[in-house]
């Protein structure tokens, strides 16, 4: 058992200490889902450090509810918030480097990492260095730098604990088989709300019809990579690294109730799922609790509401994303870090009505395709291929040959 975990968990539950957090991106869907499981548990969780983007009002309301020791701000400056927005006992720090400098405090003993993107790895990272127990909501951080995530991990003893709810599922399904009993990790996905349309009417997808999702409230940048079925190439590609397992024992099938939200099958045939509604909260409080569990606010099974789960083969034609995904997995190297910076540019392009919504995976493909290819990238040369792959999507023209406009960041 995690060593850190035992200090939480005292045999002693009389006497339990409180777990101190960080949160990063605390004012998103997984921030303030988080923020509902420490409020159902102020008996044995507390904030550290909440961190947020811009929304300064929203994350200073937090930190009048939970009094963290500090709040960091990463895209606003000191002089765009009022004196008197924060409580005085909270220290507010400003920009990215406050961020990898509040995960590493002694005090910390779980960092959730739930800021959107890229943007992710750096404090991700920091708290991975530092040996700390890494709550990961963030899956950009495993496409974009999985392996070294993973060796930097086992160098410092940090422990990564799945937030993904596909990932949360197959990591505690995980637990009733060794390594070498796996034979295959099959991931489930909603289909989005595409998941019926027809190829050609696809080509008319609006902004507003691929944010609608039937399932999840999420942010927009997965929602709408849930659209593409990009989110699911991104999640073939984390659970590669998370769990190292080859792309070959890696499945999808589309299961559109999300109730069932993962399975592993083992060698003998036996297959293991996890099933509750589709609700974040659950894997979230898991990876805070795990290796226990405690009761919580996620809503409960009722199986008389949901006795029908229908589950059915991907359609790679309709949604080519996913190839790209089980590609990318079975790379590595730095195709993980161009992949998702090519579709974070080409979701904001296609927010900002510059793109159509086949050509986000379009564009994905074409500058996956000219990149130089490094099979054994350092952290600098990911970083290096990430901005380079920004430019190349940022110029790429559409088939109307609408030209780009500045894109801002999703946020
Ligand atoms: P969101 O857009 O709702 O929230 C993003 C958070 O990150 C906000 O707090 C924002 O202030 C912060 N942020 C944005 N850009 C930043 C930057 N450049 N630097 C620092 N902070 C920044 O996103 P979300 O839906 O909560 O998703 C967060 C992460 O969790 C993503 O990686 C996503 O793939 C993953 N995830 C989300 C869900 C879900 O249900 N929302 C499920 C599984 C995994
Ligand atoms: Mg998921």
């Amino acid at each position: 058992m995690d060593t850190q975990v035992r200090y939480w968990f005292t045999d002693d539950m009389s006497e339990p200490l409180k777990k101190r957090i960080v949160l990063l991106g605390a004012t998103g869907s997984i921030g303030t889902s988080c923020q509902d499981v420490v409020r159902a548990h102020l008996d044995c969780m507390e904030f550290w450090a909440l961190t947020a983007h811009s929304r300064w009002k929203e994350l200073a309301a937090a930190c009048h509810e939970f009094q963290p020791r500090y709040a960091v701000l990463t895209g606003i400056s000191r002089q765009e918030v009022p004196g008197n927005a924060f409580p005085a006992s909270v220290q507010v720090l400003f920009g990215e480097d406050s961020v990898s400098r509040v995960v590493v405090d002694a005090e910390v003993e779980i960092v959730v990492s739930a800021i959107v993107g890229a943007a992710g790895l750096r404090g991700t990272w920091a708290a991975v260095d530092a040996g700390k127990a890494v709550a990961l909501a963030n899956k950009e951080t495993m496409v974009v730098a999985g392996p070294l995530v993973t060796r930097l991990a086992a160098e410092s003893g940090a422990k990564l604990i799945p937030v993904d709810s596909e990932h949360s599922a197959i990591f505690q399904a995980l637990q009733c088989g060794g390594d070498k009993e796996v034979r295959r990790l099959i991931l489930t996905a909603s289909g989005g709300p595409f998941r019926t349309w027809p190829a050609e009417k696809l080509k008319t997808a609006t902004v507003n019809d691929a944010l609608a999702h039937p399932t999840w409230d999420m942010g927009p940048k997965i929602t709408i990579d849930s659209a593409t079925m990009m989110n699911k190439a991104l999640e073939i590609i984390e659970a590669r690294w998370l769990f190292g397992v080859p792309s070959q024992q890696i499945d999808v099938v589309v299961h559109p109730q999300s109730i069932v939200h993962s399975m592993v099958e083992f060698v003998d045939g036996s297959v293991l799922a996890q099933l509750s509604p589709p609700d974040m909260r659950l894997p979230i409080q898991y990876a805070l609790t795990w290796p226990k569990r405690m009761p919580g606010v996620s809503p409960r099974m009722d199986l008389t509401q949901a006795s029908t789960l229908v589950f059915e083969p991907p359609d790679r034609e309709r949604f080519p994303a996913l190839d790209l995904g089980f590609e990318v997995a079975r790379q590595g190297g730095t195709s993980g870090a161009v992949l998702n910076a090519a579709n974070e540019v080409a979701v904001s392009r296609f927010l900002l009505g510059e793109l159509t919504f086949l050509e986000i995976t379009r564009l994905c493909r074409s500058v996956l395709d000219a990149h130089e290819f490094e099979v054994e990238p350092t952290l600098n040369d990911v970083t290096r291929l990430d901005q380079w792959a920004r430019e190349e999507a940022l110029r790429w023209k559409t088939w109307s040959g609408q030209s780009p406009s500045t894109v801002q960041p999703i946020c």
